[in-house]
């Protein structure tokens, strides 16, 4: 099943548009592509897939090493809309780094390049981090324990 939690095989999901083979039509696919692509490693569609602007501030090393500290496990999207200048999706995204469960809520802001959907910025919420223990059940769902799972 694909990475950003939405029960469809990667194939028929974000794999389209991480593979360049397919364009995002909406905002939320643009997202949750950029989500599987952090699971996946591919800093460079991550890069790709800011606007203009924005993509020298974000180097693919600085992706990388992001996507490298942070094991995501989980995506809930809470909302989404549009206003007269941009979309946006609410999402709640579930991550393991250095022992903790973080997640990250953030409100995304989404707009239209030469017919292409970017990321713009994003606004975020504050969130608990979690310890984890090594002995404790992984916070992936899987039931084995944290040492045995998600912990590296
Ligand atoms: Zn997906
Ligand atoms: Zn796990």
């Amino acid at each position: 099943m694909c990475y950003c939690s939405s029960n469809t095989p990667f194939e028929e999901c974000c794999g389209p548009f991480i593979n360049s083979s397919h364009l995002p039509t909406t905002a939320e696919q643009l997202m949750r592509s950029r989500y599987s692509a952090y699971c996946t490693k591919n800093a460079e569609y991550i890069r790709a897939t800011y606007v203009q602007n924005e993509q020298q501030h974000h180097s693919v090393e600085d992706i990388l090493a992001f996507a490298d500290v942070a094991q995501f496990i989980k995506l809930e999207i809470i909302d989404t809309g549009s206003t007269s200048e941009a979309s946006y999706v609410e999402f709640k995204a579930t991550y393991i780094a250095e022992n903790k469960v973080c997640m990250l809520h953030e409100k995304s802001l989404f707009v239209k390049e030469s017919e292409q959907w970017k990321y713009l910025d994003g606004t975020i919420l504050p969130t608990l981090e979690t310890k984890i223990g090594r002995n404790d059940e992984c916070p992936c769902g899987s039931g084995k324990k944290y040492k045995k799972c998600h912990s590296n």
